[in-house]
Formats: C-alpha cells, sequence, structure tokens
C-alpha cells in the first residue's frame, strides 16, 4: 500500500548523441565494439526464474557483415524450458502483481537510466555486432529508443492509475488497474533492441509477469537487456528470456490455460497463424487472451507535382535504405508524377552513387549487411525478378555480395505496372520501387490516392510530399485509413516515443500504438469497486408509498 500519489519524474527524450569524430561517445563505443568483437566466444543461457539455464544445443552468434566470425552461442530450448519459464512466471506473479505500482515503475525507470548512462555503449555495440546498425540507427533504437519506452511507459502508468471514475453522494466509486490474470507471452522480432526489451517490460510494468521469446538473431543483444534488467533489480521469474524454435514455444504457451496475454512484433503471417491457434484454443483459457501485434507493413511514398526534388530524394533515400529497409516503417513503394521524374532519377542516381556500403565498425558506412542468408536469398530473389521481368528496369543498384557478409546493395527499381510484385508484397530490405504517373491531367493526383489506398494488404506508415495545401488536405482526408502513421513532408520512418505513437491497421496490425498510453491498456484488467459509505437498511424504495 503506498503512502502517497507519486509523481514520476517527466519523461523527457533521450537525446541522440553525434558520434562525430573527437567526441567522447564515438570513443567509448569504438572501445565496445572492439572488446566485443575480439573477446572469447560468449555463451548465453536462458533466464527461467531464479536459473540461467544452458543446454547442448548450441546456436551460433555472427554478425550479419561477417558470417564467418563467431560472437559466442546461445542455447536453443524445448518445451521443457518453456514450460519451467512458465511456471517460473507464475510463481513470481503473486508478489509482483501486489507489488506497489511506484516500485514496480522504478525499476523501469532505473533501467533507463543504466541504458542511457553505463550500458549506453555496450547495448550499442552488441546491436551494431548482431543486428548489423551503423552507430547512428544503433543509438536510436538501443539507448534512445529504449529508454523513452522505458521511461514514458511509467509515466503514462501515472496517468492511468490516476483515471477514477465519479462518485454519486454517499458513494466511493475507484478504478483498480489489475495485471492479466496468468501470463504474457512476449515474442519480438530481430531489428529493433528497443522493442525486443519494451514488449516484456511494458507488460511486467503494470503487474504482469512474462514469458518472453527473442528471435534468434537477436540473442546477443537480447541477453544485454536481461543483463540491464537483472541490474536494475527486476526480480527473477518477472521476465523469463526463452530461446527456442517459435512453433515449439506457442504449443506449450496457447495450450496453457494461465495464457492471458499475446505481445507480438513481426510478420503479418506469423501473427495471423498465432491468432487463429490461440482461437483454436479459446476454451482451454481462464479468460479472454489480449492479443497485440504489429506486424509488416508495405510503406508509400507519393509525390504531388509540386514537391521538391531534393526534399523527396532525402525522404527516399532515408526513408527506404536506412538499416538497409529493414523496418517495418521503410519505404518501399513510391508514386511519383511524371514531371519530377527526370530530376528525380537524376538526384537518387547521383546520391545513391555516395552511399558507402560495408561493417558498422567503419562509421563511414552508411549501408550495412542484411540479417541473414534467409533474407539475402529472399532480397535477391526480388530484385532477379525485377531484372528479368519485362515491365520493369533497375534504376540503381541491384548488386550483391555474400561472400564476407550478407551485402545487397541499396535498389531502386521503377514499373510501369502499379501492381508489380515489389509495389505490393513486404521485402524488407533495401529496395524501393517506383512508380512514376502521368501528372498531365486534372484528376491524376486523386486517382493516384486511390491507387495507393488500394494496393497493398498493409496500413502501417505513408507520406505525401507536397507544396500544395489542398493537396495536403486531399491525400489526408482519402489516405484515412492507408497508414497508421502518417507523414507530411517527412520520410515515413523514425517514429519517436511519446511523439509519434507507432502502428498501423488492415494487415499491420492491432494498431495498439507502443509508445503511448493506449498499449498499456492492453496490459491491465480494469476492477471497478464501489463502497456505500453509509449501507441502505431499508428496501423500499419512496415511490413504493
Ligand atoms: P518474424 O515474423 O519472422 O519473427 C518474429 C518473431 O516471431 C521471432 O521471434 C520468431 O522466432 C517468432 N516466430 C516465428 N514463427 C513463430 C511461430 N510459429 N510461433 C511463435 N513464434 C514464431 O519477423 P522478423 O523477421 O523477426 O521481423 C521482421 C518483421 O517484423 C517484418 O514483417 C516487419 O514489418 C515486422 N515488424 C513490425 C513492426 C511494427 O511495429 N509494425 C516493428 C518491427 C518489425
Amino acid at each position: 500500500m503506498a503512502h502517497g500519489t507519486f509523481n514520476v519524474p517527466y519523461p523527457i527524450n533521450e537525446p541522440v548523441l553525434s558520434y562525430a569524430p573527437g567526441s567522447p561517445e564515438r570513443e567509448a563505443l569504438q572501445r565496445a565494439y572492439a572488446e566485443m568483437y575480439n573477446q572469447d566466444p560468449i555463451e548465453v543461457p536462458m533466464y527461467i526464474g531464479t536459473d540461467q539455464v544452458s543446454t547442448g544445443d548450441k546456436r551460433a552468434m555472427t554478425p550479419p557483415h561477417e558470417h564467418g566470425k563467431v560472437l559466442g552461442h546461445f542455447s536453443y530450448g524445448d518445451a521443457s524450458h518453456v514450460q519451467a519459464a512458465i511456471d517460473a512466471a507464475l510463481a513470481a506473479r503473486p508478489a509482483w502483481s501486489s507489488l506497489p505500482w511506484e516500485h514496480r515503475a522504478a525499476v523501469f525507470l532505473k533501467a533507463a537510466d543504466l541504458i542511457a548512462g553505463p550500458y549506453r555503449a555496450k547495448i550499442n555495440a552488441a546491436t551494431m555486432l548482431s543486428q548489423g546498425k551503423n552507430c547512428f540507427q544503433a543509438e536510436i533504437d538501443a539507448a534512445c529508443e529504449f529508454a523513452d519506452f522505458l521511461r514514458f511507459n511509467a509515466y503514462y502508468a501515472q496517468q492511468i492509475h490516476a483515471e477514477q471514475p465519479e462518485s454519486a453522494d454517499g458513494i466511493w466509486n475507484r478504478l483498480e488497474y489489475r495485471a492479466l490474470e496468468g501470463f504474457v507471452f512476449a515474442i519480438t522480432p530481430f531489428n529493433f533492441t528497443a522493442i525486443s526489451g519494451n514488449l516484456p517490460a511494458v507488460a511486467a510494468l503494470m503487474g504482469n509477469v512474462v514469458v518472453w521469446k527473442p528471435s534468434d538473431t537477436q540473442v546477443y543483444s537480447a541477453q544485454v537487456i536481461m543483463e540491464i534488467f537483472q541490474a536494475a533489480g527486476l526480480p527473477d521469474g518477472v521476465i523469463n528470456m526463452v530461446t527456442c524454435d517459435g512453433p515449439v514455444a506457442g504449443d506449450v504457451v496457447f495450450k496453457h490455460r494461465e495464457f492471458a496475454g499475446l505481445h507480438f512484433t513481426g510478420s503479418t503471417g506469423v501473427f495471423r497463424h498465432l491468432w487463429k491457434t490461440i482461437g483454436e484454443n479459446l476454451e482451454l483459457y481462464r479468460s479472454y487472451p489480449r492479443i497485440v501485434g504489429e506486424t509488416g507493413g508495405k510503406d508509400f511514398v507519393l509525390a504531388h507535382p509540386s514537391a521538391g526534388v531534393k526534399e523527396v530524394a532525402t525522404g527516399l533515400i532515408r526513408g527506404a535504405f536506412e538499416f538497409q529497409g529493414q523496418k517495418c516503417s521503410a519505404a518501399s513503394r513510391a508514386y511519383i508524377p511524371a514531371s519530377l521524374w527526370p530530376a528525380l532519377e537524376e538526384e537518387l542516381k547521383t546520391e545513391m552513387a555516395t552511399l558507402k556500403m560495408g561493417s558498422p565498425e567503419d562509421f563511414g558506412n552508411f549501408i550495412n549487411a542484411v540479417i541473414d542468408r534467409k533474407s539475402f536469398d529472399k532480397i535477391k530473389s526480388y530484385i532477379d525478378f525485377a531484372k528479368s521481368a519485362t515491365d520493369a528496369r533497375i534504376v540503381a543498384g541491384g548488386g550483391t555480395d555474400d561472400s564476407v557478409g550478407y551485402f545487397v546493395e541499396p535498389t531502386v527499381i521503377e514499373t510501369p505496372n502499379p501492381h508489380f510484385k515489389s509495389m505490393v508484397e513486404e521485402i524488407f530490405g533495401p529496395v524501393l520501387t517506383i512508380h512514376v504517373y502521368d501528372d498531365s491531367a486534372a484528376d491524376a493526383f486523386e486517382k493516384v490516392l486511390d491507387l495507393v489506398d488500394n494496393t497493398s494488404e498493409y496500413a502501417l506508415t505513408g507520406a505525401v510530399f507536397s507544396n500544395d495545401r489542398y493537396a495536403l488536405d486531399l491525400a489526408s482526408k482519402k489516405l484515412e485509413n492507408a497508414a497508421g502513421n502518417f507523414y507530411l513532408n517527412d520520410k515515413p520512418t523514425g517514429a519517436v516515443v511519446g511523439q509519434q505513437p507507432f502502428g498501423g491497421a488492415r494487415g499491420s496490425g492491432t494498431n495498439d500504438k507502443a509508445g503511448s498510453y493506449l498499449n498499456l491498456l492492453r496490459w491491465v484488467s480494469p476492477r471497478t469497486i464501489k463502497e456505500a459509505l453509509v449501507s441502505p437498511t431499508d428496501y423500499r424504495y419512496p415511490f413504493l408509498g
């Protein structure tokens, strides 16, 4: 029981450090990277209750930019480990869910300060090594976004707890924000260290206990997350990290009576499969599970004839190619008016010729490798398809090289066919497809808006560039349901916690907006308490007289 109504420190976005030559942060990060690269291979265990569990099934962790280099191994678990993680979570639940919320918040506020301070270089270096991010991409993700999630969530939790009902005369009404009854299953993708940490953490902040399964290609930085949570004083069993095959984990979790919620970020196909499985098992559960999934995208950039060529080119290059296009929000289809295209094509070719690609160890590299062999093959197959198609041409890039790492050149495809395969399907790599539309007719822009809206099953992010206010208004209205994060005159990536709550609808997810209070509401089950201050003593109402 709290002896006060407390105010969480007002959250401020963690400043993004510059890593300019000569800066102390650059030196610290280079040192951490070198140390982690050169140390003996590490062993990553599973974190189950009080135990760090190793198994005989070891999987290698290698940098995407150097697949011959082994950073270490992680232990692969099986169904018994998933069961043990559930048991550990449920054993931790009574103490954790009844701990006053300000103590839970303090654990995650401390974790945020550790990330922004003593662990900053380590978590950034781990993200550079394991996910192949350059220093800036690692900084905005692993250090800043992660710390922001934890700090803003604590603040939103306070706001939620303060949200209380009215009380009539003689009555005191109260709302309690209880944890879900059971445990939460968090499944995270490879591409953001911040998302990996946030998905289990936000549920735990609200009093839940969690079984967390990170992606196989993110385990190296996932271990740093667990190290930070432990250093912040998170009690054992609250977040249990299991590393195993997804379907193996799903088989145990989705048949468990105490399964209370899924917090998922990943691809649309996997999420649909999980939702179906949960639906089929509904009678098994104590409660209706909460299902939150942020999934794929086919994010657009639309240029109006009034747009500036340099602004559009910069939005496309940053939006499509940063982190090799492996962001759910990455621009991957663009609609360019014929009147702008010759100048824009020239500008794109000139600028893209200056993009340097290679290991993140060299801070001059803007482009690094894609995550793994499977991704490399998939992305290459789209490029090969475009090369052999009669209705597409490669404008820039198109090269691939997997001899040392999984390198794919930033690639621009141009097609007259607005439904060309790479205009429609999520590729999740540095491939941008452009459709040039005839803008000579008066209704050309309106028609292309319909095309943008109807081309893909996704609705995650999108951007419109225009210097015509009426065009921006028209686009905002006609594309109302085409993107959950809609940008005017800016690239469609880089949402900031507390500033642009993130998520999309249609095939892109349940749109529960990570980085806002809306997400936190999914991890509580409110209880209403009505207390009569003086209880009636006669059943007769006045009208009976
Ligand atoms: P993925 O779907 O391949 O994997 C995501 C997670 O699901 C991994 O941990 C994986 O092991 C697990 N998984 C896979 N099959 C499973 C199963 N049958 N049962 C249980 N778990 C299973 O995605 P990825 O390649 O790691 O990430 C890229 C995808 O994530 C892209 O589609 C991208 O758009 C999406 N994404 C979306 C957002 C968003 O906020 N909308 C953010 C980041 C990534």
